[in-house]
């Protein structure tokens, strides 16, 4: 008999969300892997939903006010959960019945409340069903995730989708370079089959795998995520992405294409990549998918709410990202101060940034189309030095994008803010939130922090 399956992605527990362009990527990249079994599958995705329409696909969520968990109980602000009602997923929930198991994924750590919360309501609607946690707060936070999330098996890790068949970085790398990146874990974590088997489950393969947005997971399309490639060749200290990916490998530029081209075929105008590294070997890489954009006259917007590395961005680059389509991007700067962008992974340079921003006005980009990341409560970071990033980036006109520093399990600061004993490895998610770490340990004075945010929301806007 054919098995069948529930994917989940569940709410956003938090101070604030906005959709911009927001997927599930791991999840889909579950449902890719998966499609090549007898299965029989349904994702559920609490977060498909927007209340009020944004331009380019992004939309705010609707929003239930909740009660603050213990721990940010005196938070003065208010928490919600974002996305569909309960009585919407407990109804979706019921009318999937009878299905066989179910794998829930996880985002940021501190949304947890919402895996919480969606996994008591399957246990109540379907007991005795195993229920499969993935995704990165199951990944950065495996214990916390066994003791506290009601799952019956923790998936640490990400899972290899046949589908994304990946190529070498650049057949220019040196070959000891290569060697780093390709020995990443893009395969880690237990197989997902033999987790199956433990629970006296058995997955038939049966067909080819198929990309996630041709097994009717989404009834609409107002945008599409695109990833090009998985990882990082740079490791900042205070950066995920090498905790969640050992490793840099990048996809065929003609699957990127094709992809591309299917899903406009569907009516998808409004693409987001969400690399971490888009414009890497993009001599190679980005360059190739982005001509043949062009050739194709394919009338398409790009978006990178990611930051893009500004050292990539060159003469041509920019030219192809205009002529393209590109209308959202960001650059990561995230400090001016020299001592500090070194010890932090060396990945840009105030000067390198100038480069890539004088390539980007050659090519007629806007204040309003391009933004750079810049941060605030990194350890030891004063205040001073954010003021002078933002009197940089004002002197560029360019947008601001003022990110708050929150402490991730593995990284360098991770080490350094337990040393200081600021963290520990028991440390409550929840408090690593963007919106209140740095309001409760970075030592800065509450008011010249608001005075600094109501500043660059004002210059944003001029
Ligand atoms: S360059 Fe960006 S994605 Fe790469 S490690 Fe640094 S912050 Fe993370």
């Amino acid at each position: 008999m054919q098995l069948r399956c529930i994917l989940i992605n569940p709410w956003i527990y938090d101070f604030a969300a906005t959709n911009m362009w927001s997927r599930p990527l791991g999840l889909l990249r579950v449902a890719e892997y998966l499609s090549q079994f007898d299965l029989d599958f349904r994702l559920i995705d609490c977060t498909d939903v927007v209340k009020t329409k944004r331009k380019f696909g992004t939309g705010k969520y609707p929003r239930q006010i909740i009660e603050k968990p213990e721990t940010i109980r005196t938070i003065h602000k208010n928490y919600a959960r974002y996305g569909i009602s309960l009585e919407d997923f407990e109804e979706k929930l019921r009318s999937s019945l009878p299905y066989d198991f179910v794998i829930v994924t996880s985002i940021m750590s501190y949304w947890y409340p919402g895996v919480q919360k969606a996994i008591e309501i399957i246990k109540s609607v379907s007991p005795g069903i195993p229920v499969i946690l993935g995704g990165i707060y199951a990944t950065l936070y495996h214990k916390h995730a066994s003791e506290n999330s009601g799952a019956d098996y923790i998936y640490r890790g990400h899972i290899k989708s046949p589908f994304l068949r990946h190529r070498h970085p650049s057949a220019a790398d040196s070959s000891r370079q290569v060697k780093e990146e390709l020995k990443g874990d893009i395969c880690s974590g237990r197989g997902i089959e033999k987790i199956f088997k433990d629970f006296g489950l058995c997955l038939n393969k049966n067909n080819n795998p198929r990309p996630y947005y041709k097994l009717g997971l989404y009834r609409h399309f107002p945008f599409s995520t695109v990833l090009t490639g998985s990882g990082c060749p740079f490791n900042c200290s205070y950066c995920a992405s090498s905790v969640l990916f050992n490793g840099f490998v990048q996809r065929e530029p003609s699957h990127i294409n094709l992809e591309i081209q299917e899903l406009y075929e569907i009516g998808v105008r409004d693409f987001a990549f969400y690399d971490d590294a888009l414009l890497a070997n993009a001599d190679s890489h980005l360059k190739v998918v982005l001509r043949n954009v062009i050739k194709a006259d394919l009338r398409i917007r790009f978006h990178c709410p990611n930051g893009v590395h500004a050292r990539f961005v060159d003469d041509e680059i920019a030219y192809l990202m205009k002529r393209s389509g590109f209308k959202t991007l960001r650059l990561g700067l995230e400090t001016v101060d020299k001592a500090r962008q070194t010890g932090t992974g060396g990945k840009v340079t105030t000067d390198i940034l100038e480069s890539a921003v004088k390539n980007l006005k050659k090519h007629d980009f806007t204040k309003e189309q391009v933004g750079v990341y810049l941060m605030y409560g990194l350890p030891g970071q004063g205040l001073e030095e954010v003021k002078e990033g933002i009197e940089f980036l004002k002197a560029l006109n360019l947008k601001i994008n003022l990110t708050e520093f929150s402490p991730v399990p593995g990284t360098i600061c991770w080490d350094e803010l337990k040393k200081k004993g600021i963290v520990t490895d028991n440390i409550d998610p929840l408090l690593t939130n963007n919106s209140i770490f740095t309001n409760l340990y970075s030592g800065y004075d509450p008011d010249a922090l608001e005075k600094l945010k109501l500043d660059v929301k004002q210059y944003n806007n001029s």
